[in-house]
């Protein structure tokens, strides 16, 4: 993804430790993975924890190692390296010209389905049923999303056009992460709506009626 835009939204300090740490669940780890595709600063940052850690590791006292180490480490590298499955080009109803992020590789989209007025979602399966869910949002020019707050951090990167969101806009290559805990509205962009890659860590929970019934339908 090229974007010429300065990225100004990024992931927090602790979301992209846990990355490079490794420690981060799927569904955030796909979301942030799409926004270090396309954030050099985040990549810089990743990158700096990373050295961090393997300089921790390092300064660890060494431990003895197991007597099959030297074979098991000689067997690794003469393994085939492991090929990267080719970026998933989106489903028919994606706006033509719109390929995912390569994070998604290898990940089983659903296709796309109503879930308000001018909005759908579409699943990554398989992390549906976990605690933690990933799924592209499309809404519609000038659409608002229903007003709802979530028990755990939700990280949406934003795709194609943008999303108002607490007074601040998110445009293509920005990651808006919400704390567990905020309610909020996040609005499309009145001229180009929005198409954003969402992890949300535990359930949502609608403020309204209205939304309320829809969760009961699509089990968000
Ligand atoms: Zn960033």
């Amino acid at each position: 993804m090229t974007i010429t835009r300065p990225i100004t939204h990024h992931p927090d300090d602790g979301v992209l430790l846990a990355h490079a740490a490794g420690t981060l669940g799927l569904a955030p780890r796909l979301v942030v993975g799409a926004h270090l595709e396309a954030c050099s600063t985040c990549r810089a940052r990743v990158a700096r924890f990373e050295a961090v850690g393997g300089a921790m590791l390092d300064a660890q006292a060494p431990e003895a190692l197991a007597s099959d180490a030297l074979e098991r480490a000689m067997a690794a590298l003469d393994a085939p390296a492991p090929v990267e499955p080719p970026p998933r080009l989106a489903p028919a109803s994606f706006p033509l010209g719109i390929a995912l992020p390569r994070s998604l590789a290898g990940q089983r989209l659903g296709p796309w389905r109503w879930t308000a007025p001018g909005i759908e979602i579409s699943k990554v399966e398989g992390l549906w049923k976990t605690r933690e869910r990933c799924f592209l949002l499309k809404a519609a020019p000038g659409v608002t999303v229903p007003h709802h707050d979530h028990d755990g951090v939700e990280l949406a990167q934003i795709l194609t056009g943008a999303l108002i969101d607490e007074d601040e806009r998110f445009e293509v290559g920005d990651c808006a992460q919400a704390e567990p805990g905020l309610r909020h509205q996040p609005q499309s962009d009145p001229k180009d709506g929005c198409i954003c890659l969402i992890a949300i860590d535990g359930r949502t929970r609608p403020s309204q009626w209205t939304g309320r019934l829809i969760q009961r339908f699509i089990d968000i």
